[in-house]
Order: structure tokens, then sequence, then C-alpha cells
């Protein structure tokens, strides 16, 4: 069996926070990563937009403002980030405000998903050459802590101490873990909601400020601004039962004024907290996104605004009005009715946020505006840790989005410098 005296499964930014601390702490380690993707699949991958202001990113279950800020200057010492310029926030702030709403003001970069795979082929370079063994395209399968090891789909590896953060999209795989190793966890929280795409001058705000985080009442609020050469695309989810979903979520290249495609794009989500005798949030948006897939022929569904305040369907036909004045960016996508798909509580609360941000920056509501759904996030596993560097059993660590310590790149990253401080006491 191979024996590593530390193993970290998943090479995004929790993973490689671990990693690049681990090796300041202690040079003298042997460190393996593995990926069952041939390069980690989560927002590094995807647009790369990072967030470096307190709360954004960091849940308040596991991050006071004071922890927050402490790693975020260790992140920012790493990644050396270009924080973009912002203007006139305090009209934009002052207007909110007169609506019961906010508007955080946050310090960003935007690497584009093209600068993103840029950024994670040269970290992962770097992280060789100090002597970390990487192994991509390797799937973790299941744990036996007793005796140390892992089993993989090419092999079993033995470890000291582990790091297990496979992003949101290893939640299910995650909670596998976690039965194996008796660890009692909840997943009740997850965040549901729209896509909105449209013209730039529709939602001039972009220019002012790359990514407004509008917080409004109800738990709402705007997620994942993208513009310039910006686009809507889905992801696939399969559930247990083997059933295929779709969420929509956005992205952008670099900025590059040549390829530009006049487009914005955005998430309005709602979170939604579940209690007795509810189980599982994460069941919960699987049934809403199997239903959306079920209208839309196993396509995530879009409505132009100018519908849905008709209470009319959109259609492939009347896709192409004269006031629909741009193209979707997602081809594969159903034209369709989002309030047959949708909870209505849900529905009403992100339609109200939506007048109201309207109101602050008017243009948001124009008819040729576009609807997606499903947006889901799926990232509510909260395991019961032991300690506060997320360690779940001896010796065993987890970390990132799929954990529930984080909902972001920088706050992925933090999390994984976290459970590394951990991990160096067992070495
Ligand atoms: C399309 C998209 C766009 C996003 N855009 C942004 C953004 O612009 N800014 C932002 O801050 N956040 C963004 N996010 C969220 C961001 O991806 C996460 O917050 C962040 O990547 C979480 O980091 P992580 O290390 O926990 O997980 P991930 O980055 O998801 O990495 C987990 C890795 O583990 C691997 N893995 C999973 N299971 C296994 C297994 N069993 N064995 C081996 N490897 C495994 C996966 O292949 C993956 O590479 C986006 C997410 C998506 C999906």
């Amino acid at each position: 069996m191979d024996r590593y005296d530390v193993v970290i499964v998943g090479t995004g930014p929790a993973g490689m926070g671990a990693a690049f601390s681990l090796l300041d702490k202690r040079k003298d380690i042997s460190i393996l990563m593995i990926d069952k993707a041939p390069v980690s699949t989560g927002g590094m991958r995807n647009d790369c937009k990072m967030n470096f202001t307190f709360p954004i990113g960091f849940p308040f279950e596991y991050w006071t403002k004071e922890s927050a800020d402490r790693y975020l200057e260790e992140v920012k010492a790493f990644l050396k980030p270009d924080i973009l310029p912002k203007s006139n926030i305090s009209t934009y702030q002052t207007r909110a405000e007169k609506l019961g709403c906010s508007l955080l003001e946050i310090q960003q970069t935007h690497l584009g998903t093209d600068g993103g795979l840029r950024l994670i082929q040269k970290l992962l370079t770097e992280l060789q050459e100090k002597g970390v063994e990487l192994s991509l395209r390797e799937e973790m399968l299941s744990i036996n802590n007793e005796q140390r090891f892992i089993t993989t789909d090419l092999r079993e590896i033995g470890y000291k101490t582990i790091l297990i953060a496979p992003g949101r999209h290893g939640f299910h795989f995650l909670q596998e873990v976690m039965q194996q190793l008796g660890v009692r966890y909840m997943d009740n929280i997850l965040d549901v909601g729209i896509r909105v795409e449209t013209r730039i001058e529709h939602y001039p705000i972009v220019r002012d400020y790359y990514d407004p985080k509008f917080y409004f009442p109800e738990k709402v609020r705007t997620f994942c601004t993208n513009s310039g050469n910006a686009h809507v695309v889905k992801e696939k989810y399969v559930t247990e039962r083997g059933d295929i979903w779709y969420s929509v979520n956005g992205h952008a290249y670099a900025a590059d004024e040549s390829r530009n495609n006049g487009l914005v794009n955005f998430a309005i989500l709602k979170t939604v907290r579940f209690t007795e005798p509810l189980a599982s949030g994460q069941e919960f948006a699987e049934h809403l996104g199997v239903m959306a897939a079920l209208m839309g022929g196993g396509k995530p569904l879009m409505q132009r605004v100018g519908d849905f305040r008709m209470g009319k369907r959109s259609k492939v036909a009347t896709f192409n009005d004269d006031l629909y004045d741009f193209q979707p960016s997602l081809k594969d996508c159903c034209p369709s009715d989002i309030s047959l798909a949708m909870p209505s509580k849900i529905l009403r609360y992100i339609w109200s946020g939506m007048k109201k941000l309207d109101t602050i920056i008017p243009g948001i509501l124009h008819p040729s505006t576009i609807m997606y759904y499903p947006e889901i996030k799926l990232y509510a596993n909260k395991p019961e840790y032991k300690d506060e560097h997320f360690q779940v059993a001896d010796s065993v660590y987890f970390a990132g989005d799929g954990a529930g310590t984080s909902r972001g790149i920088t706050g992925a990253w933090a999390s994984g410098i976290r459970a590394s401080e951990g991990m160096v006491e067992h070495l």
C-alpha cells in the first residue's frame, strides 16, 4: 500500500489552501493530493471571481468576522489579488436603504474562466515543485479510519492525517464518508432561485461594481454577477435514484473588449432553512430540480420577464419578439413558465426582490430580461465538528463548500488553512 503523511482529497481552493499552508509549516512531510477530475471542477475553474470581505463566502456558523479577517489576510498575501475599482457606491446604497435593502461593499477580483484555469495550473505546478505528489483522475471511494487508509478507484492509500474537500458536487460522497466514520450531520439549509440575464444597459451598475451584493428582506440576495463576455451555463446533477436534473449557473471570461457580448447575468437566491420533520434540504432541492427537468424535457427552464408579467409561458416562437432584443446565452434550455415549477413562496420573495432591484437600478425588469430556473446551491452538509480545525474523526478533517465551512473560493481556501493547522498537530 502507498503511504503518505498527509492525503488531501480534492484540488479545489480548500485542498490547495491546506497544501500550501502545510508546506509552509512542515517541509519534511509527504503529501499526496488526489482529484477525480483532470482539473478542479469548482469556481476557480469557472469564472474565478474572488471576494475578500467577510461575510461573503464565510458561513456564520463557523466564522466570526475576526477569525475570517485573520485568514483572509493570509489568503490575500498568498494570492495577491488585483482588487477591482468601484464607483458611485453610496448612491446605490442610499437608494437600497430607502427600500429596506442593503448593498454590501466588498473587495473583489475577477480572473475569468480562462484566467482561473491558468491560475490552477500555475498553483498545481508550484505544489509539485515543492514536493507534493499529485494524482489527477483518481477518485476516493471509501475510508477505513481505524486502519488509516482510503480506497480509490485505483488503489489503497495509507495516511497519518487526511483532508477531504470534495466541493459541492461531493455532497453525496461526503455523506457516505460521514456514515462510514459515524459522524453525525445535518443538511437543512439550501439556496433556491433563478439566474437573471439581461443587457448591460439594463443593469449598468456592473460598470461601477463588478459583482454587486444586494440583500433584500426575507433572506433574498443577488449572487455571482458576471458581465462582459458573460454566459449562463447548466450543471448536471444525478440523484441517488439516477434521475438527472440541471442547475443553471453563470460565468464570464477575462475582460476583453473585443469579445464582449454585452450581456450580464446574476443569481437571485432565497435561503431556505428547514426544521423538523424535514430531514434533508438536499432531497427537497433534488425534487425541485427533477420537477423542473420534467417540465423542460430534461432541460432547465427560461422565461422572458415580459411573458412572466403577463402570466404567459415563453415559447420558442415568441422568444424572438421585436422587444426581445437579445438571444439567451444558454441555448440548451426550454422556454417555459417558471411559476409552474417553483414553490410560490420562494418565487414571491424573489419577484419582490427583483422589483426592488428595478427601483434601485431601473431597467432590470425590461420585458426582454430572461429568468432561468432552477439555480440551486447544495452545499449545506453540516457535520458535527470536534474542534475549530474542522476535525470530524480522529485525524480526519473536512473543509470547503461540500462540508459547509465555506461558500466561495476565498472561504474555501481559508478553511483549508484552518484545517491544516489541526493536521499539523497530528504529525
Ligand atoms: C460553475 C461554478 C462557478 C462558481 N463561481 C465561483 C466564483 O466565481 N467565485 C467563488 O468564490 N465561488 C464560485 N463558485 C463556488 C466555488 O466553486 C466554491 O466555493 C469553491 O470552489 C469551493 O472549493 P472546494 O475546494 O470546497 O471545492 P471544489 O473547488 O469544488 O473542489 C473540489 C474538488 O474535489 C474533487 N472531488 C470530489 N469528489 C472527489 C472524490 N471522491 N475523489 C477525488 N476527488 C474528488 C472535485 O473533482 C473537485 O475538483 C462556483 C461554483 C461553480 C460550480
